[in-house]
């Protein structure tokens, strides 16, 4: 028998509709690249969204057709999150840190017909145009007063658009599994892949996201996302916010720890969320000047494994919640979050710290399975490791026009691959080993290089660490550990090994030590482990 309830369909309209009508008043501020501080409220944003969507119109831009944008976290974009999708249309949110060769694939994969784009990447967009075929539009997000001089062809301007529409604009209905909005994933190999998400899928995730068992938004928030936009949409926190009508700051291109203690302050931030790499900016800046996160209640930390002195830094130092959570771009992104339940909290302060310090517990709606290299599933034991999949409803179906990808991605049963090793334990908390591909492999055991990078992070003159493997003739591989001191010290390889002795086995001890200035980083914040190893080739370890 089926249910008598309504069928209304979930729908990013509706979000923005909520919020400037029952949060109409609260704030919206962003750091411009302009300079100055914007502030408005959801019921200014609506009323601009409606004014771009018919914006849209006039420009022919309708259903399904794909509207690019490369922008910081600002208040423009975040009216276009809202336009977009809002008509029908796909934001496609692209990361302008990509190589040239991925900014020319994916936008001419997506065949996206307008590109909106901040001033700062204005000389990007100059350089690739001429391998955009398919683009008719680009729209500059700043007003007259500050349009650039600039070889675009017939480059529009933002507030000009705006302008040049009323807000007489009703948004539409229609099936909640729409595209709404496309992220590519900046894989390391072949080709990036795009991962197409839908309204339902979307509002799915924030209502996950939002609630106490994971983020916990709510209406109280003042939310600070340093998460770009232009990554799985700023991990769904526009959206979420809207949904909870929480206060937004955003940092716009300023990431740096002063600009963003500054704004922290001063907009009374509640909530922060982003990759470990900020964070360590933010604490080392705190660490120099002595300043403190008064008013600050949690920062949401993932994208890469938060080191558990990271977690203790902001908890016993700062009096600030660290929840440390794990996704992917394929999983909109948040799948799981290491916060303890009621029966951990009489725990040792150790002990807590060590739950704190895993990925997590699923939110409901994410199913998981570890799976063996013979097809077994893993029981939860916190020891059997392998394969992580996951499945659920705004977990990726197939990628973007992508065949081959979507064949490689899926088991037969349909869970999405995520190519991360992992273990799960007796409560249900998943824990990283690590990416299939950087796991060290050594005399027939492996090591995980998220262990010891942790472990080293940990010593007090490491600011960051990473571990490759090395070939070994007798060991098949081994460690090799690489860190980048703090501001000013001069950690000494035996005093790290040192430091490590009682934190992981002996076997897994690296097998050397180099100290770098520094590291290099990906699109998204996490360290790049292919320039590494093709950095430390030809090193040779003095085990050998
Ligand atoms: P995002 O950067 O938003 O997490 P990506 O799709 O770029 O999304 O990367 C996903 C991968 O990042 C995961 O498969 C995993 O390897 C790694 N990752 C994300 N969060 C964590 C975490 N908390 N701990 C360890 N690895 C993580």
């Amino acid at each position: 028998m089926r249910g008598l309830m309504m069928d209304r369909p979930l729908l990013i309209g509706a979000l923005i509709q909520y919020a400037a009508e029952y949060h109409g008043d609260t704030e919206i501020v962003a750091r411009t690249i302009e300079g100055p501080i914007h502030r408005y409220t959801y019921c200014e944003a609506e009323r601009r969204a409606k004014q771009l969507a018919r914006a849209f119109k006039r420009l022919g831009i309708g259903p399904g057709d794909r509207v690019a944008t490369i922008a910081w976290n600002n208040h423009r974009h975040f009216e276009l999150y809202f336009a977009i999708s809002g008509i029908g249309a796909v934001c496609h949110t692209i990361n302008p840190r990509l190589f040239a060769d991925q900014l020319r694939y994916i936008v001419n994969h997506a065949e996206d017909k307008l590109l909106f784009l901040d001033l700062t990447f204005v000389p990007i967009a100059e350089k690739m145009a001429g391998e955009w075929a398919k683009l008719r539009h680009y729209v500059i997000m700043t007003d007259r007063a500050h349009m650039p001089q600039t070889s675009l062809p017939g480059a529009l301007c933002y507030e000009d658009l705006v302008a040049g529409e009323t807000a007489d604009f009703v948004w539409p209905e229609f099936d909640e599994n729409t595209a709404s909005s496309l992220c590519y994933t900046s894989g390391t190999t072949g080709n990036p892949k795009g991962v197409l998400y839908t309204h339902r899928s979307t509002l799915l995730h924030s209502f996950a996201i939002c609630s106490a068992n994971a983020v916990g938004i709510s209406m109280r928030d003042s939310i600070l996302p340093v998460v770009p936009m232009f990554h799985v949409n700023a991990w769904g926190v526009p959206y979420a916010a809207a949904m909870s009508g929480a206060k937004l700051v955003f940092p716009g291109p300023k990431l740096d720890g002063a600009s963003l203690h500054e704004l922290f302050m001063e907009e009374k931030v509640t909530l922060s969320l982003g990759v470990p790499t900020v964070w360590l900016g933010l604490l080392q800046y705190l660490e120099q000047t002595g300043k403190r996160l008064d008013g600050l209640k949690r920062v949401t930390v993932g994208g890469s494994a938060v080191p558990r002195s990271m977690i203790e830094a902001f908890e016993e130092k700062y009096g600030v919640q660290c929840i440390h959570g794990w996704g992917m771009t394929e999983m909109s992104p948040v799948g799981t979050l290491g916060l303890p339940k009621l029966k951990h909290l009489e725990r040792s302060r150790d002990e807590l710290l060590a739950i704190k310090a895993k990925q997590g517990l699923p939110m409901f709606g994410v199913d998981m399975k570890v799976v063996a290299a013979d097809g077994k599933v893993q029981p939860h034991d916190g020891k059997a490791s392998g394969e992580l999949l996951v499945r659920g409803p705004w977990i990726v179906g197939a990628y973007f026009n992508d065949d081959q990808a979507t064949a490689a991605a899926f088991d037969e049963a349909g869970w999405f691959r995520t190519g991360d090793v992992a273990t799960i334990d007796d409560d249900g908390y998943m824990i990283i080993v690590d990416r299939s591909k950087d796991v060290i492999k050594s005399g027939g055991e492996w090591i995980s290089s998220i262990d010891v990078e942790n472990a080293a992070m940990g010593h007090p003159d490491v600011a960051e660490a990473a571990v490759i493997g090395l070939p070994h003739p007798k060991w098949d591989e081994r460690p090799l550990l690489i860190v980048v001191p703090k501001p000013g010290r001069q950690p000494s390889k035996e005093s790290i090994v040192a430091f490590l002795g009682d934190k992981i086995a002996r076997w897994q001890l690296p097998d050397d030590v180099v100290i770098v200035p520094e590291i290099p980083h990906g699109a998204t914040g996490k360290v790049l482990k292919t320039r590494l190893r093709e950095q430390f080739k030809d090193y040779r370890l003095p085990t050998i």
